[in-house]
């Protein structure tokens, strides 16, 4: 096999068939509960009555005591029988008030990564929950009904990585623009915790219209901090020792994050510490890969990493000499800025390390990393390859932002557009690398780093999709990086992720199919979000 990365990149855009990884079925938590409650009503009928039949055996001398037994026996049966029919008749009630309060989705063809394409279904959802989902019969009995008749229904979208604080000119208008593009839930992967859990607080407020929203507070990273506000937004902290680090994740614990993340300039041994008590906690770990660290040896002690960030120094053929290289430059002996020190480094690096590609050391690094979910961010590393302005629709998506940006946006793409474009040898590499990873198994997910570089809040998502089918995912695929794989990382794959009984309600309603062309989750009739009809065309 050849080092050449360029003609390895040409090898495998000629594999034209991409296997697709087979559809993993999952039981319904709700069966479940039901199945485990039948169990009780039957064994405690059972155990009443052979404790009945017992006293009765002990009392078999005495006539008169077996008929007091007899009436015992009778009373307790007629009790147990009338118990049961009241709670028949419960459920009976119960089910009825569920569906005057519900809305009926119909005749609408249901795509989701769990239960791939079904066609003709109703779905039935009562506030936040999926009721159930049946092929089209008689029409439900419920208050409301949706006529889905030639669009497809499929759970809300995630975009699994978010700044909310990173530019202060969009934070309010965000959760609005995520739910106008389909997408009902967000993870923030950096923000001091002063200024990100205000915007959490009022994301999860009763009756607010935001998307869920799931965070990490700010970036725990090295001595050296690299967005530490001085020329770029401050949304890291400092966790020079293993015993700051494990404070920190206390106390950002205590104030509710979600997941923590670990940025590129901490220490080895501070990395222990923080996977440590991260998993003492419960606590999933986003990361960048170390600089002080190789791919293979932190990938595989974290839930997902992203960019795909520090991979392509572990590919080298001289990943170990590179390593050597960067312990002794994060000694920082001129003392230069957080910043500066990790520029230096990628500069040094990265490009060199891509030309030394080696397919025998990056297999050995994709195969730690096959339970590590990759969020690529396409749409920012292979920027060049399809910069947002060449997007027919983005003039469009610009114009949704508050003026002040969408002008300041605007600008930038200009000045952008007529000067001459990079050297597309990361962007390439970026694609090349998810399609070889997406090829091995490895889990993917859909995440944009908005707003950073033109990315235009809901919108990118849909630009990160398109990528990731470009890198060689299928659209169903793609589909699972912004709903199942999300879900799993927060262990809420029971409840969010699918379109199924005992999920929440949170769908889009395309009237177009995703699976024919991946760039039709643009096109959006309905979105329902917590249950509410947030969005309709
Ligand atoms: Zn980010």
């Amino acid at each position: 096999m050849s080092r050449n990365p360029t003609i390895r990149f040409m090898v495998w855009r000629n594999f034209a068939l991409m296997h697709s990884k087979s559809v993993k079925s999952q039981p319904s938590i709700n069966h479940l509960r039901a199945y485990l409650s039948m169990g009780v009503k039957a064994n405690s009928v059972k155990t009443f009555i052979s404790y009945l039949l017992s006293i009765l055996v002990q009392a078999k001398r005495s006539v008169l005591m077996a008929r007091v037994i007899l009436a015992l026996v009778v009373f307790g049966v007629t009790a147990c029988a009338e118990r049961l029919t009241s709670h028949a008749q419960d459920s009976a009630a119960s089910a009825t008030e569920i569906l005057t309060n519900a809305t009926a989705i119909t005749n609408v063809t249901v795509i989701d990564a769990v239960n791939g394409v079904r066609k003709n279904q109703t779905v039935v959802f009562d506030g936040d929950n999926i009721v159930s989902v049946q092929t089209a019969g008689p029409p439900a009995d419920t208050a409301r009904r949706i006529d889905g008749t030639g669009r497809y229904l499929i759970p809300g979208l995630w975009d699994f990585h978010v700044h909310l604080t990173y530019d202060e000119r969009l934070t309010a208008v965000m959760p609005q623009l995520f739910l106008s593009y389909g997408i009902t839930s967000v993870r923030d992967t950096g923000g001091l915790m002063h200024e990100i859990l205000p915007v959490v607080e009022k994301m999860r407020a009763a009756g607010e219209i935001a998307p869920r929203v799931f965070f990490a507070g700010p970036l725990l990273d090295g001595e050296f901090v690299v967005y530490n506000g001085i020329g770029r937004p401050e949304i890291g902290v400092s966790v020079p020792t293993p015993e700051l680090a494990r404070q920190q994740v206390i106390e950002m614990h205590a104030q509710g994050v979600n997941f923590i993340k670990v940025y590129e300039m901490v220490q080895p041994e501070v990395f222990d510490a923080l996977t440590e008590i991260a998993g003492e906690l419960d606590l999933p770990i986003d990361s960048h890969v170390p600089l002080s660290m190789r791919a293979r040896d932190a990938g595989p002690r974290v839930s997902s990493i992203e960019h795909l960030r520090n991979i392509e120094m572990d590919c080298a053929a001289g990943a170990e000499k590179l390593h050597r290289a960067r312990l002794a430059l994060l000694q920082n002996d001129e003392g230069i800025s957080g910043a500066a020190l990790r520029t230096a480094m990628h500069s040094e690096q990265r490009l060199p390390a891509i030309g030394d590609y080696d397919e025998a050391q990056c297999d050995i690094v994709i195969a730690a990393l096959q339970d590590t979910v990759m969020v690529p961010t396409l749409r920012l590393n292979s920027f060049v390859l399809l910069p947002p302005w060449q997007r027919p629709d983005w003039q469009e998506a610009l114009s949704r932002l508050p003026t002040n940006v969408s002008r300041d946006w605007q600008t930038q793409a200009e000045r952008r557009r007529s000067s001459p474009a990079g050297d597309p040898l990361f962007a390439n590499w970026s694609m090349f690398l998810t399609n070889r990873m997406h090829d091995a198994g490895v889990p993917f997910g859909a995440g944009t780093d908005v707003p950073i570089n033109l990315s235009v809040p809901g919108y990118s998502l849909h630009s990160e999709l398109d990528m990731l089918v470009k890198a060689g995912l299928t659209p169903l695929e793609a589909l699972e990086a912004a709903t199942l794989e999300p879900a799993k990382f927060f262990g809420l794959e029971g409840n969010m992720g699918a379109i199924a009984e005992g999920q929440v309600a949170d769908m889009v309603l395309l009237d177009a199919d995703p699976l024919e062309d991946i760039n039709n989750t643009k096109r959006i009739v309905m979105v329902i979000s917590k249950g509410q009809r947030v969005v309709e065309q």
